[in-house]
């Protein structure tokens, strides 16, 4: 618990300041800030205050902004295409960046920005013996009462994306299974109720897929369930997340790619990420269910085989194809729990799934499948707003039928079948009968090789934010 969830409020700030704050720019800077539009007063205290404060620069925020010290400045009107830019410009600028901002025009602009300031001030230093977490304040100027109000708010949920971020950058020998449950248990839920399935509950309910993927660790396999039932006459939505805390791939372990397999719980982080935001929220317009599957994929003589044929929670039989195809067999027998105990009208799984999925999106869009049209549409829609984005993938009969299995009722892959990510959602839908489904498959996104725009390098939590403002509203 020390190195991960809830280390956020500790190194992001707000802080209210006057014009007498205002950071201390160059010569070279004034004469660019000349050139803005800015109020005249603003300007004069600008000038000001850059004669009687030397070189002495501090990262300042005030709405519309300008990068003083960069050769950037923003138009006059706040715009999303500028996201990237401003959020590299935060992530190098750290102590040493000078912005100046004016008012935004409403509360989206506000938020926008401030989503842009605070996800692009996040870094992963908890592990280094020496301290070396920047310091970076949010301040602002003239920000009446009910915008800081909004801001504290926003934190609550930000916080949900430091949390998921901080799970996939964990290393797996502090988060394997046990560890990630005890991480569970240790955050303060106000509204959340928390129920954890360990290996007993497990083996008693039949979650005969995901014990067969975990068979190979020595540590135990766990689901965890997060509840906010707000009425039980409206209707339910049920998220299940795969939280493969290390995959190795099994006994057909893996050739290459293996050094970042820490991140194969991102689905479930951006699903508690998402809940650790909604748990501020008063209510909700439908009863939210979060399920997260916690296994390791390790090779050893206990290990599962291909070809050995398992159980379902469902009771479907499936012959494993492949070893490294464990993230679906985990999802599987949670979507099949949520189904059978929650009668979800939808359900939405989300994981690192496959590779394939990666190498056809990339790290900047998220594969997303199913047949909820109104929550795929939503999840598109949200893209903009939240920055993650996502781009639909096939997902019909052809699929589902390359599901089926020859010696048992499925199979885990179809390999005659080439489009793998597709293949993926539909064979966790092969285990949800009635609710509407949707499947994200995060495996680009997740976890970055470098970071860009509000996404840091590794973890990125992406999917906490857009799984957030979906189960806040009604679509
Ligand atoms: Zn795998």
């Amino acid at each position: 618990m020390r190195h991960a969830v809830c280390q956020f409020h500790r190194r992001i700030g707000l802080k209210a300041r006057t014009h007498h704050t205002i950071p201390v720019i160059s010569a070279k800077s004034i004469a660019r800030i000349e050139k803005l539009d800015l109020p005249k007063s603003l300007l004069d205290t600008i000038k000001k205050e850059a004669r009687v404060r030397h070189r002495k620069e501090a990262l300042t925020v005030r709405y519309q902004l300008h990068d003083v010290s960069a050769d950037f400045i923003f138009p006059d009107r706040w715009h999303r295409e500028y996201a990237d830019a401003l959020a590299d410009s935060v992530r190098r600028g750290g102590k040493h960046r000078a912005f100046l901002c004016y008012e935004p025009a409403d509360d989206i602009e506000l938020l926008g920005f401030f989503d842009i300031f605070i996800l692009a001030s996040y870094d992963f230093s908890s592990y280094k013996s020496k301290a070396e977490q920047s310091e970076r304040t949010f301040s602002y100027i003239e920000l009446d009462a009910g915008r800081i109000e909004l801001l504290q708010k926003r934190l609550e949920v930000l916080s949900g994306v430091y949390a998921a971020r901080d799970l996939v950058n964990t290393p797996s020998n502090d988060k394997y299974p046990e560890k990630f449950v005890q991480m569970l248990q240790s955050h303060e839920w106000t509204r959340t109720k928390l129920t954890i399935l360990d290996r007993d509950e497990l083996e008693r309910q039949g979650f005969g897929l995901l014990l067969a993927v975990a068979a190979g660790s020595s540590k135990s396999p766990y689901v965890a369930i997060m509840e906010r039932m707000i009425d039980p006459t409206l209707p339910t939505i049920a998220i299940a997340g795969k939280g493969v805390t290390f995959d190795t791939g099994g006994v057909q372990i893996k050739p290459e790619d293996m050094e970042d397999m820490k991140m194969d719980m991102g689905g479930a982080a951006a699903a508690i990420g998402a809940m650790m935001g909604l748990d501020a929220l008063e209510t909700l317009p439908w009863n939210v269910i979060v399920a997260v599957g916690l296994a390791e994929n390790m090779p050893d003589g206990n290990a599962y085989r291909p070809n050995d044929i398992y159980r379902s929670y469902t009771g479907k039989t499936v012959e494993i194809d492949h070893t490294d195809a464990e993230g679906r067999l985990v999802l599987a027998d949670v979507v099949g729990y949520l189904e059978a105990n929650c009668a979800p009208k939808s359900i939405v799984s989300i994981a690192t799934l496959t590779g394939a999925c990666m190498r056809a999106l990339g790290y900047e869009y998220a594969g997303i499948f199913g047949n909820d049209e109104r929550i795929i549409q939503a999840m598109i829609d949200l893209s903009d707003e939240t920055m993650e984005a996502y781009c639909r993938l096939p997902f019909d009969h052809r699929v589902l039928r390359a599901c089926k299995g020859e010696n048992a009722d499925l199979r885990s892959l179809n390999r005659k079948y080439l489009t793998g990510p597709s293949i993926g959602a539909a064979f966790i839908a092969s285990f949800v009968e009635r609710a509407r489904f949707t499947h994200m498959d995060i495996a680009g996104p997740a976890f970055r090789p470098e970071a860009r725009g509000i996404f840091p390098k590794e973890g990125t939590g992406f999917g906490a934010l857009s799984l957030y403002e979906l189960l806040r509203r009604w679509v």
